[in-house]
């Protein structure tokens, strides 16, 4: 991890901060940013000077290449500040090399782990008054990188802009989730991008969530696109099923986001002397456990809500509730890895970065 070379970046900084204007105790995820970002432009096939600058809209041509042909990448990730006022990462490397793998499926430029991550320190250091301690308290972080070069031509652009901006979080609860499971829409398909933070996945999901929603659903659990049997993701998480005490994730594959949340939840379930199963679910084993009371917990893992407990599920019309439990696995592994991130609990794991 080159967290600690430091990368020639020029800091143009605001004339104000908007740091006053906002309700720390009442943020809605993700709509808040912070005074600053970082911005890296590649042109003539190379990436050019790093600025960071205050957070501003820009102008683009019309006929960008990122709004026709949605060449489009991002990742998720936090950094939190402990009661010491240390600024920490959370398994960095992941989401940088995940961003250089989706870099590569969109046919875009990789972005040097130098620029990516010295890009990521610095604009957190510049904005670290907006990182505020305290379990549930982290600065979500958003690089992304988009097609800048111009002309409705439908191959890949010249140029490409790479940027991070921050957005104050706190601890995300989103209610009571039931979810639709997918009979006839998908996510991903083999050889597609489904494995890639593309912004497309995302665009795509929206209308069979939107139909899911009217039904009274929160999310949709994708199932895989050839014969809809096997359960795949939830939402934009990936999901976790616990049936007679065994917790049971489907592998990563060319349709499933290779989620840090998942990983890490894997490892932490472990070293809990819980059973992990990696190995597909099927849809036909999820009705049958919860017809026969062994299925006990559905939960959803990702960088923004952590662990999203899920209520209910429903498949081919039929409801199914899933217990209420006094104490559940997705919030045992929730506490822990919360704990880590937080700096409350030593990481024995060695996950935690600190920048
Ligand atoms: N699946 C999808 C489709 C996602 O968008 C995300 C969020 N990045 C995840 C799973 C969870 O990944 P992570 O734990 O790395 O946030």
């Amino acid at each position: 991890m080159s967290t600690t070379q430091t990368t020639q970046i020029e800091i143009i900084k605001a004339a104000t901060t908007k740091i006053n204007d906002v309700d720390f105790g009442n943020l809605s995820f993700g709509s808040v940013f912070t005074d600053h970002l970082f911005e890296c432009d590649f042109k003539n096939g190379e990436w050019q000077q790093p600025v960071i600058k205050p957070y501003a809209p820009f102008l683009l041509d019309p006929s960008t290449r990122v709004f026709h042909y949605g060449q489009a990448i991002f990742e998720g990730m936090k950094a939190y500040k402990n009661e010491a006022d240390e600024i920490w990462l959370f398994r960095p490397d992941e989401n940088f090399n995940r961003f250089n793998k989706s870099a590569v499926r969109m046919a875009m430029p990789e972005v040097p782990e130098e620029l990516f991550m010295s890009g990521l320190r610095q604009l957190l250091q510049l904005d670290e008054a907006w990182i505020k301690k305290g379990k549930g308290n982290a600065m979500y972080i958003r690089p992304f990188m988009i097609a800048n070069g111009t002309g409705v031509i439908a191959n890949p652009s010249d140029d490409y802009k790479f940027m991070i901006i921050l957005s104050p979080v706190t601890s995300y609860y989103a209610g009571d989730v039931k979810v639709l499971i997918a009979e006839h829409y998908s996510r991903a398909a083999n050889g597609g991008i489904g494995a890639a933070k593309a912004a497309g996945n995302y665009g795509a999901q929206f209308y069979p969530t939107t139909l899911a929603n009217k039904q009274g659903f929160q999310q949709v659990i994708w199932t895989d696109d050839a014969t809809h049997t096997k359960l795949e993701e939830a939402g934009t998480m990936n999901v976790f099923f616990r049936i007679n005490n065994t917790l049971l994730t489907a592998p990563v594959s060319e349709r499933i986001l290779d989620g840090v949340t998942r990983k890490t939840l894997i490892e932490l379930a472990k070293s809990e002397g819980i059973n992990v199963e990696v190995r597909s679910v099927l849809v036909d084993e999820l009705v049958a456990a919860a017809k026969d009371g062994t299925l006990q917990e559905i939960f959803g893992a990702g960088t923004a809500a952590v662990v999203s407990p899920i209520s209910g599920f429903s498949y081919k019309d039929e409801y199914f509730e899933l217990p209420k439990l006094e104490s559940t696995v997705a919030n045992q592994l929730k506490e822990k890895l919360t704990n880590i991130q937080n700096k409350l609990e030593e990481d024995t794991f060695g996950w935690t970065v600190k920048i």
